[in-house]
């Protein structure tokens, strides 16, 4: 459950935005508030600060869950310089040509390993727990991950250890420094005696492992939200180990859709039960129907929207169940048989008597015909647009 959503609001998305949508919702806020560009510059590091946030799964779900109350205890709050973070980016520099983009890193730490997993609506709706497997580098159990017997790793003497060499290159009155990687290490900064070295990693000191995780899918969880394995990324002499972020992406299902923790569906009734009553039933997400008693002399109405309360997704805490919402779209016999006419004139309201006209308009009487496909075509150019032709000029169509 979503508890604040300042952060959201202050970048205008909705809480379920995909992390694309937080991108581009931020550069569209950012490039507007830039304080080059005239905007306030405390509005452009709230904006910015947001952004910092929902951008990180690992602090988007605990500002979901806890809320800035939440992020301020896991301290970490400094957060970094706006300019900083809007060079990185959108590149060095930018538009507005300031911000040398990139900070120093603190304790050496080695990537995250992000990765995406599908999950059906229904295992959303019952949870679930799936094994995956995932491939990283473990340091190597024969050397310890030292590359080669004691000593046998040594210093790079071309570079002294820094894996680059400088070399400086008089161009006019100026003196260009230009880096590159040492070749005589690869950028190491260490070089093995070839006959010392270990014979499992071939001194490389690490080997890829595989690594099983049991991933454990809450009930209720959503779109966007984050499992996370604290230390089982890559492993790497000298480093702590990143973290495995498992992202779980919400497949569309066919029948329901989401809202929170509603549920939406959309449900075909004959006109008999419409008018007359009967039962219908709805196919649940877990190994339910629901079996729903429409009274006799109700009407439902097409487009008409119900809702059964206490059936939609379990919210993720404490599992409290949404409502489900079925809107309803009634089914029109092809035709009637005219011998039942007399009865559905005995049941339904009378007919909507003619408009009456002045005098001086004359009545003609006209057939009503089915029109062809391409007329028909035609005449719905009215439905809503793509959003990809959002703005652009409606194209017309041409009458020959
Ligand atoms: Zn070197
Ligand atoms: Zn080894």
């Amino acid at each position: 459950m979503v508890r604040e959503r300042k952060f959201y609001d202050l970048l205008e998305v909705p809480v379920d935005a995909s992390e694309a949508d937080l991108k581009k919702a931020y550069r569209k806020k950012a490039l507007r508030l830039h304080p080059d560009k005239g905007g306030d510059p405390e509005l452009f590091k709230e904006v910015t600060h947001a952004y910092e946030i929902l951008s990180d799964p690992e602090k988007r779900s605990i500002y979901d869950s806890r809320g800035e109350a939440g992020l301020s205890e896991q301290g970490g709050m400094g957060g970094m310089d706006p300019q900083d973070l809007f060079s990185q980016l959108f590149g060095g520099g930018g538009f507005f040509g300031g911000g040398a983009g990139g900070r120093p890193s603190g304790a050496r730490k080695t990537k995250d390993l992000v990765h995406r997993v599908n999950v059906t609506l229904e295992d959303l709706y019952k949870g679930k727990t799936t094994k995956l497997a995932l491939t990283r580098n473990a340091l190597c159990s024969r050397c310890n991950g030292k590359g080669g017997k004691d000593g046998a790793v040594r210093q790079c003497h071309t570079c002294s250890g820094r894996g680059i060499k400088v070399t400086l290159r008089q161009m006019g009155p100026m003196i260009q420094q230009i880096q590159s990687t040492c070749d005589d290490c690869s950028g190491t900064g260490e070089v093995i005696n070839m006959k010392d070295r270990c014979t499992s990693c071939k001194g490389k000191k690490v080997l890829p492992e595989k690594k099983l995780l049991e991933v454990h899918i809450d009930k209720g969880m959503k779109g966007g939200q984050t499992i996370q394995f604290n230390g089982e990324s890559d492993q790497a002499p000298g480093a702590q180990s990143g973290d495995v972020v498992i992202v779980i992406d919400e497949k569309p299902h066919d029948r329901f859709k989401r809202q929170e923790n509603d549920l939406i569906v959309e449900l075909e009734v004959d006109l008999l039960t419409a008018l007359g009553g009967g039962q219908i039933s709805i196919k649940h997400l877990d190994d339910r129907a629901l079996l729903v008693n429409l009274t006799a002399g109700e009407v439902i109405k097409n487009n008409d929207l119900k809702v059964i309360r206490g059936q939609g997704m379990p919210s993720q805490r404490h599992h409290e169940p949404g409502d489900l919402f079925v809107k309803f779209s009634v089914i029109f016999p092809e035709s009637v048989d005219l011998g039942s006419i007399g009865l559905l004139e005995r049941a339904l309201p009378p007919r909507k008597p003619l408009e009456k006209f002045p005098k001086n308009v004359h009545l003609e009487e006209v057939e009503l015909d089915e029109p062809d496909a391409r007329s028909k075509a035609h005449a719905m150019q009215d439905e809503p647009m793509d959003e990809d032709h959002e703005g652009e000029p409606r194209v017309q169509c041409a009458n020959q």
